[in-house]
């Protein structure tokens, strides 16, 4: 799933690439039960200019010039194209989008409900939106505090709620806990101070260092390494590297299951 890094390369991406034109064409697909929510107003974008982007949590908002903003959220599999002149591949996307000059843009692999349209100045007050807490790189260190309070079982688990912090999910809060030298099965209940603090520091360097090494390649599809992107897999200290040695200690990374979800850590570097 693209967390926080990968939506925040693709909206720069998409940013370098697209704003300041004008759309020539809207096509969207609706899937029979499903409807896209203000699908009515997506023909009001021909003409208009991409204005701006923007991210909220794992969220793209691409904001026209006539105050419609376009909330796309890519989910566990969603992806975006972006490609000049003609579709490299027969694709039916959820949504593309012609601007001038010949560049496109498509949303695929998501279900209708996924992406939404509607005026920009009630986007904070869409449910989907309104619902999550502070962002991962800009929470406070008193918003992160009384997120762990709130938080029950393994402290993993304050990292995956987005009501509590919006925009990190299982890779990144493995390379956090790994970063800050945290166990990550320890109760959120009983982690001492400094360990909290050591979390709390680390997040927005680990989001930070991974949107300056562009990792989204996974996501957009057409562009690659020669674009500026590399794949997050590519970055990672632990995540989905179980077996392979510590890159600190050499120690191999163990992988464990919890609530469905693989976690994985090294031993050695995050003793509980
Ligand atoms: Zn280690």
């Amino acid at each position: 799933m693209p967390e926080l890094p990968e939506i925040e390369v693709t909206r720069r991406t998409i940013h370098e690439r697209l704003v300041g034109l004008r759309v020539e064409d809207v096509s969207l697909k609706q899937t029979g039960k499903t409807t896209t929510h203000g699908a009515d107003l997506a023909a009001s974008l021909v003409g208009q200019k991409l204005q701006d982007t923007n991210r909220r949590g794992k969220m793209l908002v691409l904001e026209f010039e006539n105050g419609i903003a376009l909330i796309i959220h890519l989910m566990l599999i969603g992806r975006v194209a972006i490609y000049k002149g003609e579709q490299p591949e027969p694709f039916n996307s959820l949504l593309h989008i012609r601007f001038e000059g010949d560049q496109n843009f498509e949303v695929r692999f998501v279900a209708a409900r996924s992406i939404a349209f509607m005026p920009l100045d009630i986007v904070d007050d869409y449910p989907a939106v309104a619902k999550q807490g502070p962002d991962a790189l800009t929470i406070s260190s008193k918003e992160f505090t009384e997120a762990l309070r709130k938080t029950s079982g393994p402290i993993k688990n304050v990292f995956m709620e987005q009501a509590r912090m919006a925009g990190v999910g299982n890779a990144y809060a493995d390379e956090i806990l790994f970063a800050a030298r945290v166990n990550p099965q320890v109760p959120a209940k009983t982690i001492e101070e400094d360990k909290a603090n050591a979390l709390y520091k680390n997040i927005a360097p680990v989001l930070k260092r991974a949107i300056d090494m562009g990792a989204a390649e996974e996501y957009v599809i057409y562009l690659g390494k020669e674009d500026g992107l590399t794949s997050k897999y590519d970055l990672m200290q632990v995540h989905g590297r179980s077996w392979r040695p510590c890159n600190v200690c050499g120690t191999k990374i163990k992988k464990v299951e919890h609530g469905g979800r693989s976690t994985y850590f090294c031993p050695e570097c995050q003793k509980a």
